[in-house]
């Protein structure tokens, strides 16, 4: 249930508010909007309860949510939600691109990626140092050693980082040496792991399970809601269908639909939403279109040498380049501003 009062609501209006929802045992979220105040309700709420909500001074509505996740939701916080780390704001009107390697591979791979993904224009870098393989005899990472080489690469070339973790006992060190955490598809329902995310003190980025509708999603994102991280965002990376010419179908309704449904930032990755090189580019440029707050795409100096098998569908260093240019002049047309380093010189 949400409690709205006008945004002129004195703020001992508000603070009443809560008091009356905390005496009933009930969690109080107070979101400041620009034209309203939500007070978003979390627990069971008695008919009394919600009819004494609604006589108290500065409440102009009471209304009952029917959706099963309620912080992920638009209507428990109607402004969007901006993460920002280290000068750079996710959400907030910037367009954010995650650059980087499928895997860390070694301290000279990820320096001379991260190098190339600075000098395109992207803010972040991305790695995996733990990589959920589908086959057990696969390469599986490079472990706490590539957490560190990346750690230096993102410092050394002024660069965010971003790296997979995929079980709640590497939350803590993953926290301590990346500056955002990935979970990946295979993870999305992983409670534990979720639930560990929500005290990490990072941000967190959230794969879509490839088989998993978007109130399963959101859902799994109140999880790390609820422990207390504010700080999620959603990202679309392809779901499982019928076509295999893909590895995956890039589901580009989830942009607007979960910006519909969530104030959360929606980051797109058409690398493993395509399984395809010539396929990220068009799909990056989509995904833009159709409002994404970010981009988490794959890039590699080598990509036919590349530890993983997601060489095919990584981009050329000059591919990456070129595609973040064009990108400088798609994201105004959709009232997002993104500079590549050539523009400010
Ligand atoms: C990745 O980002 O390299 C990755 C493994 O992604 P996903 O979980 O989407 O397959
Ligand atoms: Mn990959």
């Amino acid at each position: 249930m949400i409690v709205i009062a006008g945004v002129q609501t004195p703020e001992e209006h508000i603070q009443a508010i809560v008091e009356v929802i905390e005496k009933e045992g009930l969690q109080a979220h107070v979101s400041r909007g620009s034209d309203r105040t939500i007070i978003g309700l979390i627990g069971s709420v008695e008919p009394k309860l919600a009819e004494h909500l609604r006589q108290m001074k500065g409440v102009e509505n009471v209304v009952k949510i029917s959706k099963s996740y309620k912080l992920a939701s638009r209507d428990f916080h109607p402004e969007n939600t901006v993460i920002s780390i280290k000068g750079v704001n996710i959400g907030g009107g910037e367009l954010v691109i995650m650059g980087g390697p499928c895997a860390v591979e070694s301290a000279a791979q990820i320096d001379e990626i991260a190098a190339l993904v600075k000098a395109a224009g992207a803010q972040v870098l991305r790695g995996g140092a733990f990589k959920p393989r589908t086959g057990p005899y696969s390469f599986q990472g490079t472990g706490v050693e590539g957490l560190i080489m990346m750690a230096e690469a993102g410092k050394k070339h002024d660069l965010l980082t971003i790296t997979e973790v995929m079980t709640p006992e590497y939350v803590d060190i993953c926290a301590e040496y990346a500056d955002i955490l990935q979970v990946g598809t295979r993870n999305m329902q992983n409670f534990d792991l979720l639930r560990k995310l929500g005290t990490c003190g990072k941000p967190v980025l959230l794969k879509r399970g490839f088989s998993s509708t978007y109130d399963e999603f959101l859902n799994a994102a109140e999880y790390i809601l609820a422990g207390g991280n504010p700080n999620v965002m959603l990202c679309e990376r392809g779901i499982r269908t019928f076509e295999t010419y893909t590895r995956n179908t890039l589901d580009l309704s989830a942009i607007p639909v979960l910006q519909q449904l969530s104030h959360l930032p929606v980051i797109a990755d058409p690398s493993h939403g395509t399984g395809r090189r010539e396929l990220v580019v068009p799909m990056t440029k989509a995904s833009v279109a159709a409002g994404a707050d970010g981009l988490i795409i794959e890039m590699h100096t080598d990509p036919d040498n590349s530890m993983t098998g997601d060489g095919v569908q990584s981009l050329f260093p000059d591919q990456f380049a070129d595609l973040l240019k064009d990108l400088e002049l798609l994201a105004p047309a959709v009232g997002k501003t993104f500079h590549t380093p050539s523009a400010i010189s």
